[in-house]
């Protein structure tokens, strides 16, 4: 190892634990700093691809989670009323060794937090971050304590936090609701597929199988019903039978699930941001990764995976120099294209699924699913919801 740098990270997220934890192994003293007082992920269940999966088996973590997770082979999505499939990706028609795992988010979690643990990462709670200075380094804490004598500042605070600047990036119009239920025995949802049903774009609900918590816990589905913010506070003000009903008449399947929301606030709303930082480094010691560089829809289901290969690039490149100005250059250079290119297909993609245009799901409906049916749309759509175009595991290498 060369030098022993003394890092600071804001945020102890996905992104945030997993480099800590491979900085802290390679010998570098670690310090995460978040603005929880108790640590606990925040978010619905999500689905790893084989990016974030390929970064959790360097961490040694991917056989646990795999364990506890469920695999998803299929994302399947019909439109109603007519049941014309319009979204069929299925992992196979890429490579038969690879899946997608559906995982609840505490899963992920827990495990990325004990390693840091284990690997002496320091970590400080109820310690907001409120600003960075890039050529010190330093990291400003709301407390008013100003972290100094530092090597590199790390911001991972992901897509909302006061650490993002209100005019960089938009709010998307839409967002969803989602709750974490047990997978109910002999229904009717497929244990393998990622399923949907929507009503052109501005009705969707979703059914994600995502495993267990704990080898004895039961296992879960991860349901969500898209909404637009602006509607969020309409539908808590009216009774939750009138929401229960539209669900229901989208997707009558999902009838079984329904007793389980006796109140509003047994769904959890998420709105949904879009933004790329143009400065994912600066100054002398200073870099973004996960949401904080670049913030998306799930539509994609890429978040998570790319703040893990993001974690993964920044360790790599320090671990080839202990110069930082080099290592962040180096950092971008892996990770710039591919994170472009996730960036914008995400923002194509998010108004075909979740929007007021008439035309995109017409166009999605009678022209986009019959084509992608049509080689080599399945092997393609397939390599694209794996995280894998742009070869983002060959340039990190990375099984
Ligand atoms: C509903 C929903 C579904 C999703 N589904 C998927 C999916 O299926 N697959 C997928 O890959 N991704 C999915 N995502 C996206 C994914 O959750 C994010 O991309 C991912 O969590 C980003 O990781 P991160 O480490 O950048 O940030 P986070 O995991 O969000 O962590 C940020 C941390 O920073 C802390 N923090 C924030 N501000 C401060 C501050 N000022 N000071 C100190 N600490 C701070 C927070 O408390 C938090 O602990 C989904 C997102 C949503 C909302």
């Amino acid at each position: 190892m060369g030098k022993r740098l003394e890092i600071a990270i804001a945020g102890a997220g996905i992104g945030g634990l997993a480099l800590a934890t491979l900085l802290a192994r390679a010998g570098h003293r670690v310090r995460i700093f978040d603005q929880f007082e108790t640590p606990k992920p925040i978010g619905s269940g999500l689905m790893l691809q084989q990016t974030g999966l390929a970064v959790l088996d360097q961490l040694g973590l991917r056989q646990e989670i795999d364990a506890l997770g469920t695999r998803i082979e299929r994302l399947w999505g019909l439109t109603t009323p007519s049941l014309r499939p319009v979204l069929d990706v299925r992992y196979a028609k890429w490579r038969s060794d690879i899946y997608g795992l559906g995982v609840q988010r505490g899963l992920l979690f827990d495990a990325l937090y004990q390693a840091a643990k284990t690997a002496d990462v320091d970590v400080v709670l109820d310690a907001p971050v409120i600003g960075a200075e890039p050529d010190a380094p330093a990291l400003v804490l709301k407390s008013g304590e100003r972290v100094s004598g530092i090597d590199l500042v790390v911001y991972a605070h992901g897509a909302r936090s006061n650490l993002t600047p209100g005019n960089r990036g938009v709010d998307l119009p839409y967002g969803a609701l989602w709750a974490t239920l047990p997978w109910p025995e002999n229904g009717p949802f497929d244990a393998t597929a990622l399923e949907q049903r929507y009503y052109k774009a501005n009705r969707m609900t979703g059914v994600m199988p995502s495993g267990r918590l704990t080898p004895d816990a039961p296992e879960t589905l991860t349901y969500f019903w898209s909404i637009r913010a602006d509607r969020e506070a309409i539908w808590r003000s009216r009774p939750l039978d009138h929401w229960k009903a539209k669900a229901v008449a989208l997707w009558p399947e999902t009838e079984c699930l329904m007793d389980q929301f006796q109140s509003h606030s047994d769904l959890t709303f998420a709105r949904y941001r879009h933004h790329t930082s143009t400065q994912p480094t600066a100054g002398r010691g200073f870099a973004r990764i996960g949401d904080a560089w670049h913030a998306a829809s799930p539509q994609l289901g890429q978040g998570a995976n790319m703040a893990l290969l993001d974690a993964w690039a920044l360790a790599q490149a320090l671990t080839a120099t202990s110069d930082v100005s080099d290592a962040l250059k180096s950092y971008v250079r892996m990770r710039r294209g591919h994170v472009r290119l996730y960036q914008i297909m995400t923002w194509m993609f998010t108004p075909v699924y979740q929007g007021d245009s008439r035309f995109l799901p017409w166009l999605r409906d009678w022209l986009a699913a019959p084509l992608s049916r049509i080689w080599p749309g399945p092997p393609l759509l397939a390599a694209l919801v794996s995280g894998a175009i742009g070869s983002p595991l060959k340039r990190l290498a990375l099984k």
